[in-house]
């Protein structure tokens, strides 16, 4: 059960028809979203797409130019940015320096007046809910990347915020603990059951951490769903580039039934593949086919969608390789096969003549 699918649950956020224009320019392209308590959204998308912008809005660091938003059903216009159970994490940290950890995590909660006891207890819990407990008298700069990084997660959770928003969280981290770091991420947000929305253009980091991913592009949502649906029932070209590695052949369409025959190249078989969606007569489409889906073999298997090539580029990545395969008609197509065993190691090489294939249900049928 994930609390997003119950359809009863009143949303957390809304975005209504939401735009944001800078004079003549749109950075929001009235966006309609729905985002769940408890959930870990994460805004996805290349830089200058409108990610920090729709967040700033939630914040109300911004206001949209047209739209609502809507907090719990409430229309959050009129509330200050100070008074929405909102906090924003933001990538700098932003943690004061002169202050030791303690006192950074107490800050927000000493300056809304908080009993000193229940101060006490909510930092101490804070600690231990990010493993700090050890650092509590050391000054931002006596502690790590990693630490600081804690630091202000613990800080921006201290006030139990219903919505807590990160841009960029781990964007200062190296890759290494920037990994350890997601899943630790993870087990805070379920641990505390604060609706957390991330920005990020890692796309990676946004499937590893994320329940749903929204995929943005100027300004405007390309498609919202859960990690495995974008990547494997991408909405568009766009996002099956964007996610992860993809082979992509244009074509024209022959739909019968969920069946699709794409015309792809002079004197070529046409390649194979099933849809749910309609597609007109010579209708110009794209067949999308992850490389892992892609087998690649000596002998000719049988089936549809089986082509000839030659073996020309090989990435050796330890537990698996890319393939990438040369076709007669001048495409290239990528293979990734297993590494299973030290014997099957490269089992082909540069310049071996090889058939790739794919069964109808690897590819995924787009338009533009
Ligand atoms: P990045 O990943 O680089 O942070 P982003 O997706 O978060 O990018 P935004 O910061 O939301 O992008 O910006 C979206 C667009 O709006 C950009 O083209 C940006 O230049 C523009 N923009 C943002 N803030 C302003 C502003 N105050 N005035 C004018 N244009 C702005």
């Amino acid at each position: 059960f994930a609390p997003w699918d119950d359809p009863d649950e009143t949303p957390l956020i809304r975005f209504q028809n939401v735009s944001k224009r800078f004079g003549d320019f749109t950075a929001i392209d009235a966006i309609d979203l729905e985002i769940y308590a408890r959930e870990f959204f994460a805004l996805l998308g290349p830089s200058g797409c409108g990610k920090t912008t729709l967040m700033r809005m939630l914040a109300g660091f911004e206001t949209p130019s047209s739209g609502k938003i809507f907090l719990s059903g409430q229309d959050i216009a009129p509330v200050p940015p100070n008074q929405r159970a909102v906090n924003m994490m933001f990538q700098s940290y932003a943690l004061f320096p002169h202050l030791s950890v303690w006192d950074n995590i107490a800050f927000g909660l000493r300056r809304e007046g908080r009993a000193r006891d229940e101060i006490d207890a909510r930092v101490g819990e804070m600690l231990k809910l990010t493993r700090l407990e050890k650092f509590a008298r050391r000054k931002p700069h006596q502690i790590s990347g990693g630490q600081r990084q804690r630091v202000a997660l613990a800080r921006s959770l201290a006030k139990a915020p219903k919505l807590l928003l990160l841009d960029e969280p781990l964007g200062a981290l190296d890759k290494k603990l920037r990994e350890e770091t997601q899943f630790e991420l993870m087990d805070i947000q379920e641990t505390t059951g604060t609706t957390f929305v991330i920005v990020t253009h890692d796309q990676e980091e946004a499937m590893t951490v994320a329940s749903r991913v929204a995929v943005m592009d100027e300004g405007r949502l390309i498609q919202v769903a859960t990690p495995d649906r974008i990547y494997e029932a991408p909405a568009s070209v766009y996002v099956a580039d964007f996610i992860g590695d993809v082979n992509i052949i244009e074509g024209k369409a022959h739909q019968t039934g969920d069946r699709v025959q794409v015309d792809w190249a002079e004197g070529q078989p046409a390649l194979a593949a099933k849809t749910t969606r309609d597609f007109s007569l010579e209708q110009t489409c794209y067949l999308a086919i992850r490389p892992e889906k892609v087998a690649i073999s000596a002998e000719k298997p049988s089936g549809a969608n089986v082509l000839s090539g030659e073996v020309l580029d090989i990435a050796y990545l330890g537990n698996l390789s890319t393939y990438h395969v040369k076709l007669p008609t001048g495409h290239v197509i990528k293979a990734q096969q297993a590494n299973t065993r030290r014997i099957a190691r490269r089992p082909f090489t540069w310049e071996d003549k090889v058939w790739v294939s794919w069964t109808e249900s690897a590819a995924v049928v787009l338009d533009r």
